[in-house]
């Protein structure tokens, strides 16, 4: 069955002259059937508001109202893609909506109503910052439900990594916390036109009601932060000038303080956050 009925985005990148720029990082995905499996992945769409981060051609945007999103507010910064994206407005009336601009300057969540998705092919640099930020909103629950993201596989696997692996660290800490992270699919540098140099994947996140552990975010950040600053040093030596009692802390969090910050299992690290809070 088609997806819809506009051209294929081989001919719109075509008509529209949209060759991929390095500088923004475009590796544009042209498969319909891929970009609708990736908005399958951001869970059931109807009924709800999508917020598209850099669009570009529009592959993924189509699958997302293909898949029944109510609506979907996209924000692209490369002013070439606007036509292309109208295209895609004129077949959907009323549903597609596109603000031209970095995303990292604009934040239109406030222009969506519950429940919202967020779903987005980024630049690697431009995705984690954003993670960075949807994860640390300054109220839980957060106004989004899901974020369904494509990162270099690396970066995704430091997403939802264990604690034991090279790859735990801050990320893995601040995703875990406040959200269930998975990754969903995993894509070959091949799907992307013109291909990268890597591997990528897609990571689904579901925000938590409420964080994993009771913590205050800031002196967890702080605590983890440091931990990972120094993840070769003793944690005794890593968390100095933290607390004056450090390592007795660490003792009553159940931690030794001889052990790595990569061996700390979250539960462990929001107990620490606790007690240097408390003292
Ligand atoms: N979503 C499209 C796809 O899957 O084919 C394009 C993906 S391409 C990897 C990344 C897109 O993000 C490009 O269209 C690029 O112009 C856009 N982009 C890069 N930085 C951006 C930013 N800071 N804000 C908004 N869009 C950005």
């Amino acid at each position: 069955m088609a997806i819809d009925d506009l051209p294929p985005l081989r001919d719109v990148i075509a008509r529209h002259n949209l060759s991929a720029r390095k500088a923004l990082g475009q590796n544009f995905l042209l498969d319909l059937n891929l970009t609708a499996k990736i908005a399958r992945a951001a869970g059931d769409l109807a009924g709800a508001d999508v917020l598209e981060v850099g669009p570009g051609p529009g592959g993924l945007t189509r699958g997302l109202l293909a898949e029944g999103a109510r609506r979907v507010l996209a924000i692209e910064k490369d002013p070439r893609c606007q036509p292309a994206l109208a295209e895609i407005a004129e077949a959907y009336p009323g549903r597609l909506q596109v603000i031209e601009g970095d995303a990292l300057e604009i934040d239109p969540l406030e222009h969506l109503s519950p429940p919202i998705k967020i779903a987005a092919n980024l630049p690697y640099n431009v995705g984690t910052e954003l993670l960075v930020r949807w994860l640390t909103p300054k109220v839980w629950p957060p106004v989004w439900s899901t974020l369904t993201l494509m990162f270099q596989r690396e970066v995704a696997e430091r997403i939802v990594a264990a604690p034991g692996s090279k790859a735990y660290g801050r990320l893995a800490v601040l995703a875990q916390w406040r959200t269930d992270a998975r990754i969903v699919m995993s894509l070959p540098p091949g799907a992307f036109t013109p291909p990268p140099k890597v591997s990528s994947a897609v990571v689904h996140l579901t925000a938590l009601p409420e964080p994993r552990y009771p913590a205050d975010p800031k002196v967890l950040e702080r605590v983890v932060a440091k931990a990972f600053n120094q993840r070769r040093k003793m944690l005794r030596a890593a968390l100095k000038g933290l607390h004056p009692q450090i390592e007795d802390l660490l003792v009553e969090a159940g931690i030794a303080p001889t052990e790595r910050a990569e061996q700390i299992p979250l539960e462990q690290f929001c107990a620490l956050a606790r007690l240097v809070a408390a003292r």
